[in-house]
């Protein structure tokens, strides 16, 4: 029989990439998800398709069934619920990137923001790329030229290059935030009580390259001086970094290589000494995709000890987010899940400054609905879904705030390095 597969296989080869998919030695396994079987699936490196209803989906190998009945881990395949028709949409519609934001689109139009809005938006460079591009923050507070003491949630988009989608939730929202103010009560309510920090683009070099060479890129581009390039920026972040191989990797070709030591990317260094001058009270960092909602801690399958207020907030968003458009977002702990992280952005805004910390997984839900090709036409709608939750999460920190205010208010904040206002 496995013969038989091989001889298959080739012809499929042979026949090129049409006759190819009816021969294809890969099958779409289901698994029930239970810890026992979380922890072996963890060691194994499998191609993850999605989690759903309590099941993990994965692209197996025939080498990857051997191994699973090796490890007495039951499955059931489930290929031919999954027609390659279904991978539709994609399109881009207008060059390279459409719709989607470039490096030099997003600096045009964050200026165009803070031009039309002077007394609300500030664009401010809070660092530079290793390829010399800036990072920029987007603040947007009443009296934006001040620093007040008020709640700050910070959003960040883009730490993988490929997840084009990251930037324009982010940036769409600073944009609603600035065109709706003098409209809308309740968004005018949320901005003077609050500085709103959005950085929608972490990754400048990495989405470049994205954009006009590799579509796939993911890490930034850092010459890793062996052949190899990049480090996932969301592996170096400086809590549990290098914990160990599984939630990250010390291999330079890895697509999740962890680099060197911690922090040793500037793209992330912006992030931190911005951290340094502020005082967050809550942050959300989007990604794509899976459709998800995820919470400390990613670099262990533990539960913090506030998992209780994580998951309540997390929850809470998700249910803002669903009536929108109908697309749920499950809110889970990251190490639940199929995945472990170590040295990501939300373990160390959580674990060093305690405040609520969420990776958003934008859609689609998996890799069969468009992983991270998302239809210009979806933009819009998932920005849209987003809004409440992001509202909530401002919300939430003004509420929270004013107790930490009272007893934290006698530290003094010191700036350490002045930002330079665009
Ligand atoms: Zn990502």
């Amino acid at each position: 029989m496995k013969k038989m597969l091989l001889f298959l296989s080739f012809i499929g080869i042979l026949m090129g990439p049409v006759g190819a998919q009816y021969f294809t030695d890969r099958e779409i396994i289901r698994v029930e998800k239970n810890p026992e079987v979380l922890k072996e699936l963890r060691e194994l490196n499998l191609d993850l398709l999605m989690e759903k209803d309590g099941r993990i989906y994965i692209v197996a190998s025939p080498n990857d069934l051997i191994a699973l009945s090796a490890r007495n881990i039951p499955y059931d395949i489930e290929s031919s619920k999954f027609y390659p028709e279904e991978r539709n949409a994609f399109t881009i519609q207008s060059g390279v990137n459409g719709q989607f934001h470039s490096y030099i689109e997003l600096e045009r139009d964050l200026m165009a923001l803070a031009d039309a809005y002077p007394e609300l938006a500030q664009v401010i460079d809070i660092g530079d790329s290793l390829e010399q591009r800036n990072i920029y923050a987007l603040k947007i507070s009443d009296n934006v030229g001040m620093q007040e003491s008020e709640a700050s949630v910070i959003f960040l988009g883009c730490h993988h290059a490929r997840e084009w989608i990251s930037v324009e939730v982010p940036y769409l929202f600073g944009k609603y935030l600035v065109e709706n103010y003098a409209t809308n009560t309740e968004v005018k309510r949320l901005v003077d009580n609050s500085e709103i920090w959005i950085v929608p683009l972490v990754n400048p070099d990495g989405l470049e390259y994205s954009i006009h060479f590799y579509r796939y890129w993911r890490k930034n581009m850092r010459n890793n001086g062996d052949g190899t390039y990049g480090i996932d920026l969301n592996r170096n972040y400086g809590y549990k970094w290098g914990w160990d191989n599984l939630g990250s990797s010390p291999n330079s070709a890895s697509e999740v290589y962890r680099g060197t030591g911690p922090f040793t990317e500037p793209e992330i260094q912006a992030v931190r000494d911005l951290f340094s001058q502020k005082n967050f009270q809550a942050l959300v960092s989007y990604h794509s995709y899976s459709q998800v909602i995820l919470y400390p801690w990613g670099y262990t399958g533990n539960a913090s000890d506030k998992e209780d207020v994580l998951f309540e907030i997390g929850d809470k968003m998700s249910q803002l987010m669903e009536p929108v458009n109908g697309r749920y977002y499950e809110a889970d702990r990251a190490g639940a899940g199929f995945y472990l992280t170590n040295g990501d952005t939300t373990d160390w805004s959580f674990g060093v400054y305690g405040i609520p910390s969420y990776t958003i997984e934008l859609p689609p839900d998996s890799r069969i609905t468009g992983e991270f090709f998302n239809s210009e036409s979806d933009i819009q709608p998932i920005f849209n879904e987003n809004l409440p939750a992001a509202l909530y999460l401002i919300d939430w920190s003004i509420q929270t705030y004013p107790a930490q205010a009272k007893t934290s208010q006698s530290q003094t904040r010191q700036q350490k390095h002045s930002l330079k206002i665009k």
